[in-house]
């Protein structure tokens, strides 16, 4: 196996930032709509002067301007659905939400709210999540469509949730566990109120937890969540219902029938149970984290039999996290085994299972799934963020699929350029037409990953696909890291990865 110091070093290291954010409450001056410019930012440490610049350029007034976006029309044969994800919503941002939450602020978080965008370096706030959603129920009325449901892969609550409960609230762990998931519930309702009666299918993130990070939340948490999640899965028989619910108080995870295709199974896994940060799971001592790949394979059993097709809904991707490889130090983001047994589960049901939906990484990216044999089984589409924590501009995404099977045919990104004086939400690229690929399918993928594979940064449509990346930021892939973010397209297992990056690095160091 390649070690880290066999490819070219990477010249741009955004997380080593980004991984120790520290509240710091700055003004960046200026004033929107007679209020303050938001102040709650996290001082990143180590910033380079291109992240300051873009900081301090991006005024954040929340308003709208004309829209010179293209149309998004419904195509023949294909329905459109919305798709979001890590929102992290900070509720500790406004007091007045903090009171919707039913809760009393502290002292310490009292200040009054900011009309303006949360900015970038910070967690979503009310005035960013409210303005996503609006902008989302703007443009199926200008197209003249409806979303027939919504996917949200997970990250509801914003980072350090814990440390600013303690903080703004005040309470005991009985306390905190009802605001987590009341705060999860909130943004639920959000969506809802934007887009009426849509059905939502959600799934967990490593965030959403009332026990921390990466930690399985409790059975109260789960039981909180589930309560309001089950009452927007749409036209759902009760037996239905019922089991969903007892699936996810138990482990997190659930499966109902696409509120829009019959034949499709949306089957929402706990992927947070496969993390890279249980090193036990999926091993000897644990080799069903949850019992989930047992209750997956029964899940796709059924639907096997009666002739449907499935579509994975989850937070953390399968696969190699590209940043920490682009810094020398690769590592996946499930643990090598679960990803090993997804594959072997899914290799069982080719054809059935269409795609996988995913978040987690705050970017705008897809990888590819093989079987067991190296065989390309099937796309993972990850939904860029809504959060700028991590310096991506905010983003989501609406798809066109397919009226009879479920699959994702085509997929538009609507980003907010935070670095613009008076930032507005604008439809950054449609994927067919960015690529000039007929679908969004594995086929398109297969194809894109090989231009992208062979060429390097400074091929055109590396960097379209370098810019689309951060949603318009396009700062995050160097030259030198490339080969780390193309092969995560398609390398899994960190074995498979090293060898690929190894040899595009090689060949981009002697063309
Ligand atoms: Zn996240």
């Amino acid at each position: 196996m390649a070690t880290a110091g066999t490819f070219t070093k990477p010249v741009y290291t955004p997380m080593t930032a980004m991984a120790i954010p520290v509240m710091d409450h700055r003004s960046h001056g200026g004033r929107c709509h007679g209020g303050r410019s938001y102040a709650g930012g996290y001082a990143l440490r180590s910033l380079s002067a291109k992240i300051s610049f873009l900081i301090l350029a991006a005024s954040t007034c929340a308003l709208s301007l004309p829209d010179n976006s293209p149309a998004l029309h419904p195509r023949p044969g294909t329905g459109m659905f919305l798709l979001i994800s890590d929102l992290h919503f900070d509720p500790y941002a406004d007091p007045v939400i903090l009171q919707k939450l039913g809760v009393t602020p502290t002292a310490a978080c009292q200040a009054p709210a900011t009309d303006a965008f949360a900015n970038y370096g910070s967690d979503a706030n009310y005035p960013l999540l409210k303005s996503a959603l609006q902008h989302a129920a703007t443009t199926a009325a200008r197209n003249q469509f409806h979303y027939d449901y919504v996917i949200v892969t997970g990250d509801f609550l914003s980072h350090h949730f814990d440390e600013r409960f303690q903080q703004c609230v005040a309470g005991g762990a009985d306390a905190y566990t009802k605001f987590g998931a009341d705060t999860v519930r909130f943004v639920d309702a959000a969506i809802s109120e934007a887009l009426p009666g849509v059905p939502i299918i959600a799934a967990l993130g490593n965030n959403d937890s009332d026990k921390g990070d990466y930690i399985q939340p409790s059975d109260v948490f789960l039981k909180n969540v589930a309560e309001g999640w089950s009452r927007g899965w749409g036209k759902i028989s009760a037996a239905e219902r019922d089991e969903a619910v007892a699936s996810f108080e138990r482990t997190g995870n659930y499966a109902i029938t696409n509120p829009a295709v019959r034949k499709n199974e949306l089957v929402v896994l706990n992927s947070n149970l496969w993390a890279t940060r249980d090193p036990q799971a999926c091993g000897q001592g644990n080799p069903d984290p949850g019992g989930q790949f047992d209750w997956l394979a029964k899940v796709l059993e059924k639907v096997k039999r009666g002739g449907g097709t499935a579509s994975l809904v989850m937070h953390i991707p399968p696969g190699v996290d590209a940043l920490r490889a682009a810094m020398g130090r690769p590592r996946t983001l499930w643990d090598e085994g679960c990803a090993q047994e997804l594959s072997e589960l899914l290799g069982g049901y080719r054809g059935v299972v269409l795609q996988m939906y995913a978040g987690h990484i705050h970017r705008d990216e897809f990888r590819i799934l093989s079987d067991p044999e190296g065989k390309p089984l099937l796309p993972i589409h990850i939904i860029p963020a809504i959060s700028p924590v991590y310096l991506n501009n905010p983003a989501f995404e609406v798809g066109w699929y397919d009226r009879a099977s479920g699959e994702l045919r085509d997929y538009a990104a609507l980003n907010l350029d935070l670095s613009k004086p008076r930032p507005a939400w604008t439809t950054e690229y449609v994927f067919t037409q960015a690529y000039g690929l007929p679908r969004a399918d594995l086929a398109a993928l297969k194809s894109l990953s090989a231009t992208l594979g062979t060429g390097n940064l400074q091929a055109a449509v590396a960097k379209q696909y370098a810019t689309y990346y951060g949603a318009g930021v396009g700062m995050f892939i160097a030259p030198g890291t490339w080969p780390d973010y193309s092969c995560a397209q398609t390398e899994i297992m960190l074995r498979d990865f090293a060898q690929c990056a190894t040899t595009r690095a090689n060949a981009l160091s002697n063309p």
